[in-house]
């Protein structure tokens, strides 16, 4: 994961980057600058080479990536593409964008460098605006973005554009109508649609966390549209509950004992192991290293690298008859209670409620 920009557009109330407890992005540059992205285009070939790899996958990401500007994202995807083919590899870029500010020249630019594009909506025009808002003025809240994100959307939607429709991110409000969303995010034929727990950890928990599953309840009925409606797009979650219980593998980071195989970029060339720790305490995503000081195998073997796999879960969770399945949650949802990672998931009873709610469908 790449990190173009570090700041956004938007001012979502959400937000894993800037609303949770790391504020190290203040201190990074707006746009990652040039002597960042050359070493980061020899770091990720001199991965490449020394494993072999036939593909790597480079996802653009922010803040908001689209303000790192077109000049920017030519000059590296570019750059990586030519570095990558001469190691013997091929490269698939996909960029995550909240889709405000995309334009027919923008969508022209990500055509020619071939560029998948994901979009953020959180399904119909009340459940969107009440999160995904502009940023406010003294005097009044930010706009909601549903009309602009939709035209893009549209836009994204026609020829020549749609084949680089990657999917829609959609993040979980047990407020919004589940049926409602899924159809809203269905409405734009998307190949793909990716739903989001908002990150917390026991010492911030969601909502309600007192004996409901609001979170289960919600995608157990996005669960049940999506079969009955013929399963129109690929879900990632519910396809690896799936894959998962028929002993696969998984395609989601949230599920399952092996770790995604990610690392993420900051503007300032710093590694940080996974987004999702923002929510566990300032700077706990971080590695300690840079595109400048480490190889990504040197940061792999530091002492503070996760550990990944059912030996490194709680007591409750490796004696879980759901454990191949779940995998405890992801990571940082685990954290607190003075005992660090060494819990299950905060999400542990919305996990395993739509865990059992899937699992006896599969075979249908
Ligand atoms: S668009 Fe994404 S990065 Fe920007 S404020 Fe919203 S959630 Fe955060
Ligand atoms: S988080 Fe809960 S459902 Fe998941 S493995 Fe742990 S105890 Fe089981």
């Amino acid at each position: 994961m790449v990190k173009l920009s570090s700041r956004c557009n938007l001012s979502c109330d959400y937000c894993y980057v800037y609303e949770l407890r790391d504020s190290g992005w203040r201190h990074r540059p707006r746009i990652m600058p040039a002597p960042v992205r050359e070493r980061l285009v020899s770091r990720i070939t001199e991965h490449v080479r020394r494993h072999r790899l036939d593909r790597v996958r480079v996802l653009l990401h922010g803040g908001e990536p689209l303000l790192a500007g077109a000049r920017v994202i030519a000059d590296l995807t570019t750059a990586l593409r030519r570095a990558v083919l001469a190691a013997g590899a091929g490269v698939d870029f996909a960029l995550q964008t909240n889709g405000v500010l995309l334009t027919e020249a923008l969508l022209d630019l990500l055509l020619d460098l071939d560029v998948q594009v994901g979009v953020s909506l959180d399904g119909y025009a009340e459940a969107h605006d009440r999160h995904r808002r502009g940023p406010a003025s003294r005097s009044r809240p930010g706009p909601g973005t549903y009309a602009r994100v939709t035209a893009a959307l549209r836009l994204l939607g026609t020829a020549p554009y749609r084949p680089l429709f990657g999917g829609l991110l959609c993040t979980i409000d047990p407020a919004s109508d589940p049926v409602r969303v899924f159809d809203a995010l269905a409405a734009h034929r998307p190949p793909a649609a990716d739903f989001l727990l908002p990150h917390a950890t026991w010492d911030h928990p969601p909502i309600s966390t007192d004996g409901g599953t609001p979170y289960a309840a919600w995608l157990c009925a996005v669960h049940d549209r999506w079969r009955e409606s013929g399963r129109p797009m690929r879900i990632r979650l519910f396809e690896s509950v799936d894959s998962l219980s028929r002993h696969g593998g998984s395609s989601s980071e949230v599920l399952g004992t092996v770790p995604a195989a990610a690392v993420a970029i900051e503007t300032d060339g710093a590694v940080a192991w996974t987004e999702s720790l923002n929510a566990v305490a300032e700077g706990a995503a971080g590695t300690g290293g840079s595109v400048f000081s480490h190889s990504f195998d040197a940061l792999l073997g530091l002492a503070c690298a996760p550990q990944y796999g059912t030996g490194s879960l709680c007591r409750t969770c490796q004696e879980c008859p759901l454990v191949r399945v779940c995998g405890g949650g992801l990571r940082a949802h685990r954290f607190g209670r003075g005992r660090g990672f060494a819990n299950p998931s905060v999400y542990c009873k919305d996990i395993s409620a739509l865990i059992r709610h899937i699992g006896p469908r599969l075979d249908r």
